[in-house]
């Protein structure tokens, strides 16, 4: 070898050491401890694994998806580890990596078994609204959420000199992510069109909260209406036609068509506005507003920001995974991850930050368009299910209402009356309504929570049940629909199953400490909190129970 080679490889090594140092490995010449100056983790409210690639041709090269998946690591098979997949428990595992059975976000609400009242995942009576005169949208607050989070415990780990903020349209969006103990947790008032806190945070709305709200955002991006944003003739190319009967309509009564106008809005109906992506543009402006307002990534240890975009739940709940409306939806918010990532690079430096992106859950075909195309699946009423049962119930016990409720595909019991009576025999009624789902043409199994280690289903069920099962906020049997149906409407879909197309969502690193690449792994959300604390050489959150990605890592 000679001198030249050797010293260019000493040289490479000494590079690649100090490469190293400058990113994850802690070095003894090195006083300050080698961190992301800031962690952001965008979760997108109902996002398929798929409409990474499904959609990928569309996507711009100065958008968000072709720059993670382009120079980030993407892990290919994540999959949410419990059921129901339901936003407030994805949300709350993605923060917690801990599960509904450990963290008690069971479900966006619940029946709670002990204080014997619906209850919603953010309700907190005790609290009230700040930014707007709205009573219901500020009684909320992290307090039914029993495990701390990742910004809690960077929070903790720097002596609360760390800021965390969580920004989304959706209340429990925002207030699950953000923890206990953030600097900032805001969401969108529908009847004001003002993002919102609660007393629980703090008493009056920071400055920057204020001057966003007085710009009234939500108006001007209604003056423009919703138009296609790439050419037409793209549209039939990926999506069923436009106009579909397993379309719902949210926007204008009747229409599920292109262009949808929108200016007739202004000034009032501040709801609509989560029916279209105008409300991720919305969304990234208020984190774009809090990274300036708040300086996130300009001090001396890591922040951190949550934000959640709602806009795909909205729209594929009203048409659907194969809409039109969904794919710009998705063309649109491609841009908005883009323009984030931007005022990143302008404020904290790229390589200076840490990405995350993910999703809460995914979403079914709609029912009429697997029937359309001959596969399996179809909606049901569970409601109608339950009247149903309470009705042959009532011919065999002689009492009404002997179902309280279905929820989440758990049937709880009026267990009120069940303790006044001794007509009707526990075990008996347990068994009249598994045989009773068992002959239902959408049902799958059905089994009693109390006997699930006895319960002849798949593996992968058992454990995803009992991970979503916390007795005080549970029902008392669970069923689990045939692959392709849900309980909801046959227009647009909805969520909650096991199954892939809910459970499997993205999980793509970006940044600071991660490498370019891909792992076809199976990994799983709870595994997000537990890598994020690693890269930051912090605790775990108190319920976390994932695994941290070392093939993330550089
Ligand atoms: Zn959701
Ligand atoms: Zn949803």
């Amino acid at each position: 070898m000679s001198k030249i080679s050797i010293s260019f490889s000493l040289l490479f090594s000494f590079c690649s050491l100090f490469a190293n140092a400058q990113t994850k490995s802690i070095s003894k010449n090195n006083n300050s401890l080698p961190r992301p100056k800031l962690v952001v983790g965008i979760v997108v409210d109902q996002m398929r694994w798929d409409y990474l690639y499904r959609y990928h041709d569309l996507y711009s090269s100065t958008g968000g998806f072709k720059r993670l998946l382009g120079e980030g690591f993407s892990c290919e098979n994540t999959f949410i580890p419990y059921i129901p997949t339901v936003t407030a428990a994805g949300h709350t595992c993605i923060y917690t990596g801990s599960i509904p059975a450990i963290h008690g976000i069971v479900g966006n609400s619940w029946y709670d078994n002990i204080q014997k009242k619906e209850m919603y995942c953010t309700d907190d009576s005790t609290v009230a609204t700040v930014g707007s005169e709205t009573v219901a949208v500020g009684k909320m607050s992290p307090r039914n959420m029993f495990a701390t989070t990742i910004g809690d415990e960077l929070r903790l780990a720097t002596n609360f000199r760390s800021k965390v903020i969580a920004v989304s349209c959706k209340d429990r969006a925002s207030i699950l992510p953000g923890g206990h103990d953030p600097n900032g947790a805001y969401w969108y008032d529908n009847k004001t069109g003002n993002f919102v806190t609660s007393t629980y945070y703090k008493q009056t709305l920071p400055e920057w909260v204020q001057t966003f709200n007085d710009r009234k955002i939500v108006d001007s991006l209604y003056a423009l209406n919703w138009n296609l944003a790439a050419d037409s003739s793209q549209y039939p190319l990926y999506s069923t036609a436009d106009s579909s009967d397993y379309e719902g309509t949210q926007i204008v009564d009747g229409k599920t068509t292109f262009p949808y106008p929108l200016s007739q809005f202004i000034g009032k109906d501040y709801g609509k506005i989560m029916f279209t992506p105008h409300a991720n543009t919305m969304t990234t402006d208020m984190a774009i507003a809090a990274l300036k307002g708040e300086k996130l990534g300009l001090g001396d240890v890591p922040d951190m920001l949550a934000v959640s975009y709602s806009t795909p739940d909205y729209i594929g709940h009203t048409n659907g995974p194969n809409s039109w409306e969904q794919m710009d939806d998705y063309i649109r918010l491609d841009k908005e991850i883009g323009r984030l990532l931007a005022t990143l690079d302008a404020q904290v430096g790229k390589g200076n930050y840490t990405v995350f992106l993910s999703a809460d859950h995914g979403a079914a075909h709609a029912a009429r368009f697997s029937e359309t195309h001959n596969l399996p699946g179809g909606a049901f009423s569970e409601s109608a299910l339950k009247n149903d049962m309470n009705e042959q119930l009532k011919n065999k016990y002689g009492f009404p209402n002997i179902i309280k409720g279905i929820n989440e595909y758990q049937v709880t019991f009026n267990n009120d009356l069940l303790s006044r009576t001794e007509n009707i025999n526990r075990e008996d009624l347990t068994n009249w309504v598994i045989r009773y789902l068992m002959a239902r043409p959408e049902v799958a199994s059905a089994f009693s929570f109390n006997k699930i280690s006895q319960a002849l289903i798949p593996e992968v069920q058992k454990e995803r049940t009992i991970n979503g099962y916390f007795a005080q906020r549970c029902g008392d049997i669970q069923f689990i629909p045939k692959p392709g149906y849900f309980g909801g409407s046959d227009k647009g879909t909805t969520h909650g199953a096991w199954n892939p197309y809910d459970a499997h969502i993205p999980l793509v690193w970006y940044g600071w400490g991660i490498k370019h690449g891909e792992t076809n792994r199976e990994t799983y959300m709870t595994d997000i909190a537990a890598t994020v604390a690693a890269l930051l050489h912090i605790q775990m959150p108190s319920g976390c129970i994932g695994k941290v990605i070392p093939e993330a890592f550089k």
